[in-house]
């Protein structure tokens, strides 16, 4: 018999977790075929839920929980689960129902009978997103295509079935800067997509600010390009051909006109101009060293509070 582990990264979610477990409940008992495991994150919340997990897993052995010691991230709880994983398949839920656990039964109908090692879901444009967030939405993707090998599907989702070998692939990257859509997309295997409308959130608030939202879309274009880096030698020969011309120019005006003065104003509008953009330059330069940085300090991308096992221990 086939196991699934499906993998639930939560951050105070106290509120949605039940409501998560009644829906995944039914789709488990409708598919008999298949054994699950639900392995819930607790990624450090300040709420309730590493509560509200214990007592699922104490009433069902299928339930088990990584508890971090404080707050890491959503892709360090998705990075634990996958190393916490056991099953042939492993599926990737956000803990809100916005993605809709009705439909791992038509996941695992296609990577059980078709020729693909993961199907992940996406979505059309998000109406629940305002006019500005759906632009810049669009810009990135735009961007990030052009500067980045790896292929980065418009509104996918982190939702997705994976195989084991998949899963495997992914664990084989270690790195601490994690960015799960280029991860998934730089391993490679076959993905179908299959795309859906995304639900609002049952209950709690998203905890993606813009803000946040800007700093993971650069971490994702640092992760996954270097082209930036190119860019800014680009325009760095660029200035300094643009400014042998000049003085070439301005040194025959010269002795041709006289005039030494006028040009002033000219003159200090130019030296802001350049001045940001090699503050620009050093700054994409920084953006990689501070990266480099934080990868050679080989820190763990999550550390652990407390698992199932410990509770048992405990009591
Ligand atoms: N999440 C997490 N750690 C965080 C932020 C979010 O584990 O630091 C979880 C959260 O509990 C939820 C999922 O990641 O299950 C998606 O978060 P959210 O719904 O806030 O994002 P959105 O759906 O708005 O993109
Ligand atoms: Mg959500």
């Amino acid at each position: 018999m086939n196991k699934i582990s499906v993998i639930v990264p939560c951050y105070n979610e106290e509120e949605s977790i039940p409501l998560f477990y009644d829906t995944i409940n039914k789709v488990i008992n409708k598919m008999k075929d298949v054994s699950f495991e639900l392995i819930f994150v607790d990624d450090g919340s300040s709420d309730k839920t590493i509560n509200v997990i214990k007592d699922l897993s104490k009433k069902d052995k299928n339930v088990r929980y990584i508890s971090f010691s404080r707050n890491f991230g959503k892709e360090a709880a998705i990075y634990a689960g996958l190393v916490y994983s056991t099953g042939d398949y492993v599926t990737l839920l956000d803990a809100d129902l916005q993605d809709p656990p009705e439909l791992i039964e038509k996941m695992y109908k296609i990577i059980t009978t078709e020729d693909v090692d993961c199907v992940g879901l996406k979505t059309d444009a998000h109406k629940e997103y305002g006019i500005f967030r759906r632009f810049l939405t669009r810009c990135y993707y735009r961007l990030i295509s052009k500067l980045s090998k790896v292929e980065m599907v418009p509104g996918a989702r982190d939702f997705r079935l994976m195989t084991r070998q998949m899963v495997n692939a992914i664990l084989e990257l270690k790195e601490y800067n994690r960015y799960s859509k280029g991860i998934f997309s730089f391993v490679g295997f076959k993905t179908k997509w299959l795309t859906y409308k995304v639900p609002k959130r049952v209950a709690g608030a998203s905890k993606w600010s813009i803000f946040k939202l800007f700093t993971y879309a650069i971490d994702a274009i640092i992760g996954f390009s270097t082209v930036p880096l190119t860019i800014a030698v680009f325009v760095g020969v660029l200035f300094c051909l643009i400014s042998l011309i000049s003085v070439i120019f301005i040194i025959i005006r010269t002795l041709i006109f006289g005039d030494p003065v006028a040009g002033w104003p000219s003159l200090v509008c130019i030296m802001f101009f350049l001045s940001g953009v090699q503050l620009f330059c050093t700054g994409i330069s920084g953006a990689y060293i501070s990266k480099t940085y934080t990868e050679v300090k080989d820190r763990p991308i999550y550390i652990v509070r407390e698992t199932e096992k410990d509770s048992k221990r405990r009591k």
